[in-house]
């Protein structure tokens, strides 16, 4: 405990650290925590699971007292994250009355607004949170402490504008503290021009990459879905996440892993947050072992017990996938992250690889596969997965081509609905969708094959990138 305590964390917090067993600080922790309870501005280089919400509440905790008006704030890109957040500043405050509330979209505002009055900290959605600063239900004059925590993904999600319209109705005498996994332009912008001589700290995250195993299986279109099925009932595994690119594929790939003897839940942005809460609170007590969803519904969230995280559709980036996979191999444990490719994904996969600093081993196809037929949804012929797909199913994350969209990725479909991912995008068979570069749209192990091509695709992207001034890093 004396590490903790020689952090400067005040003695409240060190009693329930000490119920809770943590043995010693995370690097994050250890770095960040003697700034945040001095009083600095800190950017805090890491990842969800790092432990970075302890070393933000560390400072939130000792210099916020009850009873006098808001005095934290906390920014977090999604709903469950807010959540998740508070929980834990709950958590860790239990010895010292505090009031911390968390607000966001998609339930009523009505008792937040009656919460707001006598809250201390705030935890919240940047939508919700401007729309209470615009009915001036949440007043920030007390205010000492902003928090952006998941800068990175804030960002991503199109908050900017929001962000900074918050920020600017924060007093100017703050402490302002960011935290991310990748530090980029914007992260950039924000911090120079919004922080006082911040402190730039870096850590790595709680996963640890000797412990996560990563492997890849290049499969024929028409075997993507057995595939998933057979790896499930073969593999022994705690809980697992099977995560696919947009609503439409959680609901199919939950309809036919019931119908093939596996229970599975989806989750996603489309559903109510009531609907959310209980599905993750029953994968949380492992009443559902294998939740089906989008990086929307589970960015941020810290699961423990999560043995396989599965990419049923392959991320449209490195960032993305390392966020996903971040989900397993926690806190010391072992994790298994399982890609498996079809065609479609063979795009993205290669903007995956593209970061050399992971490991992605391919597998090969076990033989024993038991093909899953499934009857065509719609009317037409019979094509089910041997005819390259199911009906039904959209195709998603289709690799740079900008036109299905990600759950999670425009702002501009209104507050705290950004997790829309349904509109745009063409609906067709599994593996149909763009018989590109000259792959074939179904069949064989091709990613070896393409993979030339799209790696010269990717150096143009990457000048361009380097044009636009982009610098990126990874904690
Ligand atoms: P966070 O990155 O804040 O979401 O934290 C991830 C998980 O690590 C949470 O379940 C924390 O309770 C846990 N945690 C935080 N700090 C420590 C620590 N020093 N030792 C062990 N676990 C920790």
């Amino acid at each position: 405990m004396q590490k903790f305590r020689d952090l400067g964390i005040p003695e409240e917090i060190i009693r329930v650290i000490q119920e809770d067993g943590f043995e010693k600080p995370s690097e994050i922790q250890s770095k960040t925590i003697p700034l945040v309870v001095e009083g600095k501005d800190v950017i805090g280089g890491s990842a969800t699971g790092s432990g970075k919400t302890l070393a933000f509440a560390a400072g939130i905790i000792k210099n916020c007292e009850h009873g006098k008006g808001v005095q934290a704030l906390i920014l977090t890109p999604t709903r469950e994250l807010a959540e998740q957040v508070s929980v834990s500043i709950k958590h860790f405050s239990k010895h010292k009355p505090l009031k911390i509330i968390s607000v966001y979209g998609g339930v009523s505002i009505n008792p937040q607004i009656e919460s707001l009055r006598h809250a201390d900290v705030v935890v919240g959605t940047p939508g919700r949170i401007l729309d209470h600063l615009e009915r001036d239900t949440l007043i920030l004059d007390s205010m000492k402490i902003l928090v952006l925590d998941e800068a990175d993904r804030m960002l991503d999600m199109g908050f900017i504008d929001d962000v900074v319209k918050i920020i600017r109705a924060c007093p100017k005498e703050r402490q302002t503290l960011l935290f991310s996994a990748t530090i980029y332009d914007e992260v950039v912008m924000i911090a120079s021009k919004y922080m006082h001589n911040p402190v730039e700290i870096s850590a790595e995250s709680h996963v640890d990459p000797k412990k996560l195993h990563q492997v890849f299986y290049d499969t024929p279109d028409n075997m993507k879905f057995s595939l998933l099925v057979h790896l499930l009932k073969k593999e022994k595994s705690d809980l697992v996440m099977v995560f696919c690119n947009t609503r439409k594929n959680t609901g199919f790939v939950v309809k036919y892993l019931c119908s093939s003897g596996i229970p599975a839940v989806a989750v996603h942005g489309g559903f109510s947050q009531d609907k959310r809460d209980r599905t993750m609170e029953d994968f949380h007590s492992k009443k559902i072992k294998v939740l089906v969803c989008t990086d929307v519904a589970a960015r941020g969230l810290d699961i423990p017990g999560i043995s396989h995280v599965y990419n049923y559709d392959l991320p449209k980036n490195s960032k993305e996938y390392v966020h996903r996979i971040g989900r397993t191999a926690r806190a010391g444990k072992e994790g298994m992250a399982i890609n498996i490719l079809a065609s479609r994904d063979y795009e993205n996969f290669s903007k995956i690889q593209e970061d050399e600093s992971l490991n992605i081993v391919k597998e090969e196809l076990p033989s024993n596969v038991d093909r899953i037929f499934i009857k065509p949804v719609t009317h037409g012929s019979y094509r089910g997965e041997f005819r390259g797909g199911f009906r039904g199913e959209r195709r998603e994350g289709s690799g740079g081509y900008g036109r299905g969209r990600s759950e999670g990725e425009h702002r501009s479909y209104g507050r705290d609905r950004r997790d829309s991912g349904e509109r745009g995008g063409k609906w067709t068979f599994e593996g149909q969708g763009r018989p590109s570069h000259g792959r074939p749209s179904r069949g064989g192990s091709n990613y070896h094959r393409s993979k030339e091509a799209s790696n010269s695709r990717s150096s143009g992207r990457g000048d361009r990138e380097e044009h636009r001034g982009y610098k990126k890093k990874r904690y």
